[in-house]
């Protein structure tokens, strides 16, 4: 079974963030907990790949064939997701042979992996690159890096019902907007779709500005035939994807110290640095109600202990 059982729609917390900074300014956040999604298989990755896992049923398909690098958390959520509901799964990773903690669960979920190196994972986007994987895994259905495109926001619609269901419990009738952490945008961009313009959606760019993020959030929007998406997007990277530095190391632990939620520093992390960075700017109005989504990758953690 590709497919897990009908709906297999996991339910995230939604919390409040009680920090001072907060506090301070008059901004109340909630924070919906795709972290405690699953064990095994957490965060926005979850959500990117149910579409794509729904199309290759249709297809017929016996498994799923994906990229990533020794740290992905798409890679993970994939491996987990075909452990628990029975298909097959191979990665193609990026450089050569590691053993990270990644890794390791990628194996023992039994990921199928083959290493690319840099040359050959950089061909990814090239036509003809899944030819010969095709050839090799004819029964298994190919999804992009990460989960992406138009499948992959529209699996991450879900959540905005996820937030709507738990509102009342919090006290609030409504929300002004969401922030999130980008990598390729997708997430991002399946927000702004099940919003359809009701509120803005913040996106925190954990990437450089070359990586063409806004290009791709754009394409998604011109796919899906949105009028009027709302989103802005800021850029969080911190000088490069994966660059740690001691400030946002420092923020991350008082922060968990003063919230007891987890967060890692390549997307969740810096988001929030972010936020609290526009916040102390006086980017929002004193009683402004955010909705900060957790996308989880507490797993990749642990390849990172600076
Ligand atoms: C992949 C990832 C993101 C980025 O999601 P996109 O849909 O690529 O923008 C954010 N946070 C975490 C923890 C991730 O693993």
């Amino acid at each position: 079974m590709l497919f897990p059982p009908n709906d297999w729609l996991p339910q995230a917390p939604l919390e409040r963030l009680p920090l001072g900074w907060l506090k301070i300014a008059g901004i109340e956040v909630a924070i919906l907990r795709l972290d405690l999604i699953d064990p095994l298989i957490s965060g926005n990755k979850w959500f990117k790949l149910t579409e794509h896992l729904k199309t290759a049923d249709r297809c017929g398909a016996q498994g799923i064939i994906s990229l990533g690098g020794a740290h992905s958390n798409h890679l993970h959520a994939l491996a987990a997701a075909g452990k628990r509901f029975g298909f097959a799964t191979v990665g193609l990773l990026r450089g050569h042979p590691q053993q990270t903690p990644t890794v390791k669960d990628l194996h023992a979920f039994g990921m199928q992996l083959h290493w690319l190196g840099y040359g050959g994972y950089r061909a990814r986007h090239e036509a003809g690159f899944w030819a010969p994987w095709q050839t090799q895994y004819p029964t298994l259905h190919p999804v992009p890096e990460g989960g992406g495109g138009l499948p992959g926001a529209r699996g991450c619609m879900q959540l905005r019902a996820q937030v709507c269901a738990q509102l009342g419990a919090l006290g609030w009738s409504d929300y002004d907007g969401w922030w999130l952490a980008c990598g390729t945008g997708t997430t991002l961009a399946g927000l702004v779709l099940a919003e359809a313009g009701e509120h803005t959606v913040y996106g925190a760019l954990a990437v450089p500005d070359d990586h063409g993020v806004a290009e791709q959030v754009e394409q998604i929007m011109e796919e899906s035939g949105v009028i009027a998406p709302d989103y802005q997007l800021c850029d969080a990277s911190r000088g490069g994807f994966a660059k740690v530095d001691s400030l946002l190391l420092e923020f991350i632990e008082h922060t968990e110290q003063a919230s007891g939620i987890p967060f890692e520093p390549l997307y969740t992390g810096k988001a929030l640095l972010a936020l609290k960075q526009q916040v102390e700017a006086g980017k929002f109005a004193p009683g402004t109600r955010l909705i900060f989504l957790h996308t989880g990758g507490l797993q990749g953690r642990r390849g990172f202990n600076p």
